[in-house]
Order: C-alpha cells, then sequence, then structure tokens
C-alpha cells in the first residue's frame, strides 16, 4: 500500500478529486505534490475562464460578439475550437459547437455557481451550423461568419482533464476524476491498475461495469446529467433534428485524451447506438452506449479483460 494524497474541489459545476500515490520518481518532496496538485486544479480554473458560455467576460463569449472578423485567439480557445470543428465535420454535424443559442432557448441558461441567468442579446440571421466558424492555423484566429453563440461545454471538461494531468505527470500514478469524467495514470495505492465504475444510466447507486484501466481517459454522457426546466429533456441536442438527442440514455468512451473521449462520447450520443459505435471504431477508440431501454452497444474490443460488467 502507497501513500495517498487525495484532495476535492468543487470546480467547473461538479466535483473535482484529485489522488496522487507517492512522491514521483524525480525525488519530488510533499510540496511540490500539493503544488502540483493546485496547479492542478488551477487548470479547471484557466479552461473555464476561457471556454465558459456562461460568464459574459470568457474569452468564447467575448469571440461571440466578433462575428465577421478574424479574432486572434489564445492557444487554449484555438485548440478547444480547433478540435471541436474537427469532431463536428467527422461526425457528419452530429456534434455542432454553434449549439449556444439553441441551448439557452431550452433553459440551459444559468451559471452552476450563482443561479444567474445569462441571456445573449443576439438574433441569429439565419439557422447556424459548425461551418460558420472558421479557424486560421497559421495566424490562430477564429472566424464566425454570422452572429452565433460558441458552446465547447462538450470538450471543455475534458481539456481540463488533460491539462491536470500533464500537470502531475512526473508523479506517474494519478487519479484525475472531475464528476465521473476521469484520467487514471500508473497505479492505484494498491499498486494495481485503477478501478473506473460505469454508472447506471437509470440507477445511480448501481454501476452497470467497472473497468481496471491506466493511462487512459475514460469519459461519459447520460441523459440523466442535466434536464432542461422546459421539457425534462437532456442536455444534449441534436442540431440536425434540431430537438434533444433521445435515442441514448449514456455513453462511455475509452480514449488517450480526456477531451477527445468527452467529445467523441458527445458525438456518439447524437449518432444513436448503431452510428455511434460505427463512428467510435472509425476513430479507433473504445466506448459502451446504453439505450434508455437499457439495451447496451459495445465496440468490438469493448469487452477487453480489463473490463467486468
Ligand atoms: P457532455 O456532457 O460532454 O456530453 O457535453 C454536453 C454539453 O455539450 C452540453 O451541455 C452542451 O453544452 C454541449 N452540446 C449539446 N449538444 C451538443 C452537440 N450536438 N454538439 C456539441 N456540443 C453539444
Ligand atoms: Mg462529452
Amino acid at each position: 500500500m502507497s501513500e495517498s494524497f487525495v484532495r476535492s474541489s468543487a470546480l467547473m459545476g461538479t466535483v473535482i478529486t484529485i489522488e496522487v500515490i507517492g512522491h514521483g520518481g524525480g525525488g519530488q518532496g510533499h510540496l511540490d505534490r500539493e503544488f502540483a496538485v493546485d496547479r492542478a486544479f488551477d487548470w479547471f480554473r484557466t479552461v473555464e475562464a476561457c471556454c465558459s458560455r456562461f460568464d459574459g467576460e470568457s474569452e468564447v463569449r467575448r469571440l461571440s460578439a466578433r462575428a465577421g472578423e478574424p479574432v486572434v485567439a489564445s492557444d487554449m480557445l484555438f485548440e478547444a475550437v480547433r478540435f471541436a470543428l474537427a469532431v463536428a465535420e467527422e461526425s457528419g454535424g452530429a456534434f455542432d459547437p454553434t449549439v449556444g443559442l439553441h441551448m439557452e432557448e431550452r433553459g440551459f441558461d444559468r451559471e452552476h455557481r450563482t443561479g444567474r441567468v445569462v441571456r445573449t442579446p443576439l438574433v441569429p440571421a439565419r439557422p447556424v451550423s459548425w461551418r460558420d466558424v472558421a479557424v486560421d492555423h497559421a495566424r490562430k484566429t477564429v472566424t464566425l461568419a454570422c452572429p452565433l453563440l460558441l458552446d465547447l461545454g462538450a470538450v471543455a471538461k475534458g481539456l481540463a482533464i488533460d491539462m491536470a494531468a500533464r500537470e502531475l505527470a512526473p508523479f506517474a500514478d494519478f487519479a484525475v476524476d472531475a464528476g465521473g469524467d476521469v484520467f487514471v495514470s500508473g497505479h492505484n495505492a494498491e499498486g494495481a491498475p485503477w478501478s473506473v465504475g460505469i454508472r447506471h444510466p437509470r440507477d445511480e447507486r448501481a454501476l452497470i461495469g467497472t473497468l481496471r484501466v491506466s493511462g487512459v481517459a475514460v469519459c461519459t454522457s447520460g441523459d440523466y446529467e442535466r434536464r432542461s426546466p422546459r421539457d425534462g429533456a437532456g442536455h444534449i441536442l441534436d442540431p440536425r433534428a434540431g430537438g434533444p438527442s433521445t435515442g441514448v440514455a449514456s455513453v462511455t468512451v475509452l480514449a488517450p485524451s480526456a477531451m477527445v473521449a468527452d467529445a467523441l462520447g458527445t458525438a456518439a450520443f447524437v449518432l444513436g447506438p448503431e452510428k455511434g459505435i460505427a463512428f467510435l471504431e472509425r476513430q479507433g477508440v473504445d466506448g459502451l452506449m446504453v439505450t434508455p431501454a437499457l439495451e447496451r452497444f459495445e465496440t468490438r474490443s469493448f469487452a477487453s479483460p480489463g473490463v467486468t460488467a
């Protein structure tokens, strides 16, 4: 049993728990470890300040107010937008980061800390899509072709987990858990691979499986997470149908990066069970999808020896 250091903090509308085992191979001491964990938590604040749709001062909202001109973006915002557009293209528009105003209309308009309602004084001239967003890799600019509100809710948490994990890399054995979306590295306190439970989508006290994994992110999108105050439907939209996506109860994706697992899970959710699994296989990641009737769909190599379900 190795010594474990655990800290939790309420950030990004969820509870983040970071666990570090031992002091790392580089001779790091107690203080180094505490500082590294503090810096890891700071990434959640930094990503939120950059990518939050609910903060009028966030970089993404300032960008949304400047349609029609190329806007130089920070490395972080550029990376999040670039990646979201790539997933939009790969998923044929099932994933679409321009759903911001639509999310507001459906009642997803409250800042999680203050409960304050955030409304964007923006009237789109026409229906918008990810094709109205262009990035210039050389200049690091983002251009919105017309007024629209970007929503990076499906990538931001994963990005923050990845940044936190990078901060903790010198310690080799650690876990970052952001309300069920995790990145695990090395071994747990017992010297074994980490155990990651997959929540039952209809019973919050039950698990539908447990993964024994390491060096991987595991992210889950569920229809139970947040519901529209308008009609009780979930928080993932099908941009092609213009309404909530209802054919899936939860999607769990394993990937080398949490941003990838987070976004591909949301995309698969919208695509539905059959197309979603085919999409995850094409992207070279593993996943499990559960329908509202509790039918399970898995990628071919999901039920590997590390999975007990
Ligand atoms: P997640 O919980 O990772 O599945 O992400 C869900 C969040 O992504 C929602 O709260 C919205 O902010 C955003 N979102 C909803 N529908 C879509 C969509 N079709 N494509 C991209 N992002 C979406
Ligand atoms: Mg996601």
